[in-house]
């Protein structure tokens, strides 16, 4: 194990780490991302509604809101930049009892006081006509125009392959176990060697209290609220276009029908309070719970329309609240902490102020005179017209091999992903940039494919490919030496 040297360390490679990395690159520094998983975006990034929120309902005057209603509207330049799926579908909230319907015009009050004034009370009879699956018995509703979907997945991959085309580094399974002061900055002890930075940004979720604990900060701590969802095949007979919003009560949001960038819907999410940051498991009870709270906006949803669920976990700091902080007594250190509920959204805007938290603290911003803004994503086979599929089998015949039947993912777009910077290493990492194994069958047929694909490609013996990192290894061995060894 060798000894890294980087100007800025940022431990956390989920949404807010890399935004932060991207926006970095564009000075003349070192950058070094590291994190405990073995992909980018592999916690909370991955597992939630998909929604670039407005701010609407967000609690006026904090931090939480003034960075997502400021991150919103950047998102239809970076996402044309990174050449990844954006839709600015707008969401119905619907109210469809008395007591919910006394409510809207709190909310609407609440999202004047949060800047945003295109929000627009809807009659029953309106609700209807935009999202003719709603409940018969709706009262009344809002529609917020801003609300939008993106991939999450994709979101976090993109930026990371664009920050690391600026020159950031990029260091998976890579666990921070410790962080002290040293000359000049700090060395943080990881699973893969020391780390000597001038600057350190605590972006690590759920394990923030853990990393500002390192340096003695222990004010604070996050736990996990579990959010389930289920996820419905894009071929179920639901006509909803726009991301459908119950009234959120004192306790949570509730849960919402959204659709996807790709075709299909979203409903969930379950919010549990729980102690074990490992908890990603669906359960029974949540599962049923979002079908019977989804019903009560669209009746129509069958479970049978189900063909995947997860579940993802917020991380959740008391005392609460987005928190940006830096500290006298700790020169050069940054701590994001409390990104709970609308972090895939705000990491643009949170990203901005560590900037200037970092410069502020003497981080060089002399920008960098060939700094690339655009990045291009994987040629997708399935979304191109049948000209444009010939064109890619003649250029590379590799296109010619459908992998993934139910996502119709090729052969061709699977290499690329291994070979992209950072790359897919296992089964999920394909999955995130491409979309083999999320259709209806779930990686039943190519699931069997990809692995070799993955050895070839990263020459590694099939007992190492994974589904998801270190221990959830696919292969034990050839059957038929198994035998022999017996
Ligand atoms: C159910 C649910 C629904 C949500 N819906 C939305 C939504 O619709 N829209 C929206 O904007 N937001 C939503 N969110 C919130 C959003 O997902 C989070 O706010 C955001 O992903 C937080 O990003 P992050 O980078 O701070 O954390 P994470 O993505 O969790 O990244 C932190 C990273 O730090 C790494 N790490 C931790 N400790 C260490 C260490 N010691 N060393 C190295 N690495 C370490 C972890 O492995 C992890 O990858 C939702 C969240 C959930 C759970």
């Amino acid at each position: 194990m060798g000894i890294y040297y980087t100007d800025v360390l940022i431990i956390g490679a989920g949404a807010v780490g890399v935004a932060l990395a991207r926006e970095l690159s564009r000075f003349a520094i070192e950058i070094m991302v590291v994190d405990r998983l073995n992909d980018v975006g592999g916690d909370a990034s991955k597992s939630n509604s998909a929604i670039i929120h407005t701010g609407f309902d967000a609690p006026p005057n904090s931090l939480e809101s003034t960075t997502v209603v400021r991150a919103n509207p950047m998102f239809d330049k970076l996402c044309s930049d990174l050449d990844i799926p954006f839709r600015r579908v707008g969401a119905v909230l619907a109210a469809i009892t008395e007591e919910e319907e006394k409510e809207l015009p709190k909310i609407m009050a609440r999202a004047r006081a949060n800047h945003i004034y295109d929000v627009n009370y809807l009659t029953a009879s309106q609700v209807h006509k935009i999202e003719p699956s709603i409940n018969p018995k709706v009262r009344a509703g809002l529609f917020i125009p801003g609300e939008s979907i993106v991939d999450p997945f994709l979101l976090v991959v993109a930026l990371a392959e664009n920050a690391a085309d600026n020159g950031v580094t990029f260091l998976t399974d890579c666990e921070v176990v410790d962080l002290k002061i040293s000359k000049g900055g700090f060395r943080a002890e990881s699973t893969r060697g020391d780390i000597k930075a001038r600057f350190v940004v605590n972006a690590a979720g759920l394990a923030a209290d853990q990393v500002s604990a390192f340096l003695g900060i222990k004010d604070f701590n996050v736990h996990p609220r579990r959010g389930q969802f289920q996820v419905i095949d894009r071929a179920a007979p639901l006509e909803v276009k726009h991301i459908i919003l119950p009234v959120p009560t004192l306790i949570s949001k509730g849960k919402l029908i959204a659709p996807t960038v790709h075709g299909n819907w979203l409903i969930g999410p379950t919010a549990e309070e729980l102690e074990d940051p490992s908890s990603h498991n669906t359960t029974r009870e949540g599962l049923e719970e979002i079908i019977a709270e989804a019903r009560k906006l669209v009746p129509a949803i069958d479970p049978v329309w189900t063909i995947s669920q997860y579940a993802g976990l917020r991380p959740v700091r008391t005392p609460g609240g987005y928190h940006l902080r830096t500290f006298t007594k700790l020169p050069g250190y940054l701590e994001l902490s409390g990104i709970r509920s609308t972090g895939i959204t705000a990491s643009l805007s949170v990203a901005r102020i560590a900037v200037q938290k970092l410069s502020e603290m003497g981080n060089p911003s002399k920008p960098k005179i060939n700094y690339i803004e655009k990045r291009t994503g994987i040629p997708c086979f399935r979304d191109s017209n049948n000209r444009r599929k010939e064109k890619f089998i003649r250029r590379n015949p590799l296109y010619g091999h459908v992998l993934c039947r139910c996502e119709t993912v090729t052969e061709a777009e699977v290499v690329q992903a291994i070979h992209r910077n950072p790359g897919a290493r296992d089964l999920d990492g394909i999955k995130r940039r491409v979309r083999a194994g999320l259709g209806r069958c779930q990686a039943g047929f190519c699931g069997m494919q990809i692995p070799q694909i993955l050895s070839r490609e990263l020459g590694v013996s099939m007992e190492k490919i994974s589904k998801k990192g270190s221990g959830s290894e696919m292969f034990i061995g050839k059957t038929k030496s198994l035998r022999k060894k017996r």
